[in-house]
């Protein structure tokens, strides 16, 4: 499966290249980015399932390196929005919009709904020229209605996991790292690999 102990991470997001850099060390596997790649080469994520996003990241670089390849995608799914918005959650304002953007249309659509409980969904497709695989790790929660904490990034100043009483944007890495979708999907893959 892992002929040479390299991936490839269909990412040019430091965060998730070091956050994965560190899970992955240890197991021995070299890691490889879009950033040791003199080429920038941008794949839409144009397809309406995270699923569909994944596998055509990994498929992509797979076939431009020829190195088994990682590639993930994430959504918001909000019960009373019927799963929205989902695969679309960061352009969820618009095509530019800023992660605010994007929390207070959330907040503004939630507004008269009592049902505020949401989830969070990773998709990890790992193609390595045999076979495609997917990994999926889920967090629910709910969607609180006052953004509060400082960390993270995204909607995590308003989702608030299921059993804390802090939003994840409260959380410290570490503290979300264990108990998020990224983090469960990322656990999969690792279990997979040994
Ligand atoms: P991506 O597939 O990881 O790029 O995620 C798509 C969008 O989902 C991001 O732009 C964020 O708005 C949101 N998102 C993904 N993961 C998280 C998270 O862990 N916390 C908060 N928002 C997230």
């Amino acid at each position: 499966m892992l002929s040479n102990n390299t991936v490839f991470l269909a990412s040019a997001n430091p965060h998730k290249i070091a956050e994965l850099e560190q899970i992955l060390e240890p197991f021995g596997v070299e890691l490889k980015s879009t950033r040791d790649y003199a080429v920038r080469e941008d794949v839409e994520e144009d397809q309406p399932t995270l699923e569909g996003n994944a596998l055509k990241k990994a498929r992509f670089w797979h076939q431009k390196t020829g190195l088994p390849s990682l590639a993930d995608d994430t959504g918001l799914e909000v019960d009373a929005l019927n799963g929205v918005p989902g695969v679309y959650s960061a352009r969820y304002a618009g095509n530019d919009a800023t992660y605010s953007d994007n929390v207070n249309k959330l907040l503004r659509e939630l507004n008269s709904k009592q049902n505020r409980n949401a989830r969070f969904r990773t998709v990890i497709a790992f193609v390595d020229g045999e076979n495609e695989h997917l990994f999926e790790g889920i967090c629910k929660g709910k969607i609180i209605r006052e953004p509060r904490g400082e960390k993270g990034f995204g909607y995590d100043p308003v989702f608030q996991p299921q059993g804390f009483d802090k939003t994840f944007a409260e959380l410290s890495a570490k503290q979300k790292n264990l108990i998020s979708h990224r983090g469960l999907a990322l656990q999969k893959f690792l279990k997979f690999l040994k």
